[in-house]
């Protein structure tokens, strides 16, 4: 088995050759290996690879050969020495902060995380004695103060779900370092082509790979990146021990999925910024919030860490709930979905689906009234989209 890697590849070769595993048969697309186990030569070889004296696949649930091209053109993708790939966004979201944590750690992270972050943070770590201090993630000042002694490790998502305000990732990085905490960056919003966390100092990315990576609506995935160390030390013991590992089928299609999500990005985020301007100028539409727009509340801090405005806009209507509802029913290309990074453009109301769970006070505090629908773009033609938007504004 060949495995090829080119260090000074662009994003684009990367994520078609990168961590390729080629048998001997020279098959062109990645081989699909689904195998639980494997076997040995002989009793001494089975106790060398045990051993770690001798390089190879023991179970499945530690490694697998598709898995392993997943992770590696991960890392080639994200410039991280190392990688695990999990059976879902919120695994990798989970392993990424459990494995390093232990009762009496105190956990710093922004307020607005997606729903299931935000129950780890505040209901499933308190059981284990591991406290976390819920901030605004746009004020530097608010995550400097919530620091104590036992503070471990900080955690944010940006742009957030589902208005797209943006973190100060440098900032917060540098922070996190004078404290002698971790910082874990969900990005998913800005996927891995528009915003680089660790060459901005986050020392953790994790993806939901359901989203963009597969962006075809297929499967669930998730991956967890960061240095060498830190995975040797945190996360390999807890990943091999409680089993959160990805199907070799899913990595599958996942691989299939980085070879297109160059060309899908780029797409998605032309029309999100299409459809972003266009939103922007009608009469039944309040607040639109791009970041790819000079408009947006953080445009400085967009232009320091992203080079696109993510495939997602945000945007309230006038009429509240009831124009929402109205818009969505009216809508015949956009379907409506909680899902994002779709192929297939899809719409959402916070209020009543993502973000139904949260006070209201907790909505209003985090910018999402009875009126605010989070669009994410698929691949059909922008003009298209425009016109469903249009005819479903009439009936708003
Ligand atoms: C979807 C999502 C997750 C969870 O991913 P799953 O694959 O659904 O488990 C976590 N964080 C963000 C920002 C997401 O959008």
């Amino acid at each position: 088995m060949t495995s090829n890697f080119g260090k000074d590849w662009k994003p684009q070769t990367a994520l078609v050759h990168a961590g390729t595993l080629r048998s001997q048969f020279g098959e062109t697309s990645e081989a699909l290996y689904l195998t639980q186990g494997f076997l040995y030569d002989s009793a001494e070889a089975a106790e060398a690879r045990f051993k770690g004296e001798e390089p190879g696949f023991i179970y499945s649930r530690y490694a697998n050969p598709t898995v392993d091209m997943f992770e590696k053109r991960m890392c080639a993708l994200e410039g991280a020495e190392d990688a695990r790939a999990t059976a879902s966004g919120m695994a990798a979201v989970s392993a990424a902060l459990l494995c390093s944590l232990k009762a009496g750690d105190h956990v710093v992270a922004a307020r607005a995380l997606f729903g299931s972050c935000r129950w780890v943070v505040e209901t499933l770590m308190p059981r284990y004695g591991i406290e976390a201090t819920l901030v605004d993630g746009k004020s530097v000042v608010a995550w400097e103060e919530a620091i104590r002694p036992t503070t471990k490790l900080f955690f944010l998502e940006s742009p957030t779900n589902p208005t797209l305000e943006v973190c100060d990732i440098a900032a917060i990085a540098r922070l996190a370092d004078s404290a002698g905490a971790r910082l874990v960056v969900d990005n998913v919003f800005a996927t891995p082509l528009l915003q680089k966390p660790l060459e901005l100092g986050a020392h953790v990315v994790v993806y939901s790979a359901t989203k963009h990576i597969d962006g075809q609506g297929r499967c669930l995935g998730g991956v967890v990146l960061s240095d060498k160390d830190w995975i040797d030390e945190n996360l390999h013991d807890y990943f091999r021990h409680t089993g959160p590992s990805l199907s070799p089928f899913n990595a599958w299609t996942l691989l299939k999925g980085l070879e297109t999500l160059p060309l899908r990005v780029r797409q998605q985020s032309e029309s999100a910024a299409r459809v972003a301007d266009y939103l922007a100028e009608h009469p039944k539409v309040g607040r639109v919030i791009y970041p790819g727009r000079k408009d947006h509340p953080q445009a400085d801090i967009v232009a320091q860490q992203m080079t696109g405005g993510s495939t997602l806009v945000c945007f309230d209507l006038k009429g509240g709930k009831s124009s929402a509802f109205a818009f969505e029913n009216a809508l015949s290309i956009i379907g409506i979905s909680n899902n994002l990074g779709d192929a297939k453009s899809l719409v959402t109301h916070p209020t009543t689906t993502t973000h139904k769970n949260l006070t209201d006070e907790a909505r209003a505090e985090a910018g999402i009234g009875a009126g605010t629908l989070r669009l994410s773009l698929g691949l059909e033609d922008a003009g298209d989209l425009i016109r469903d938007i249009e005819q479903a504004l009439e009936a708003a």
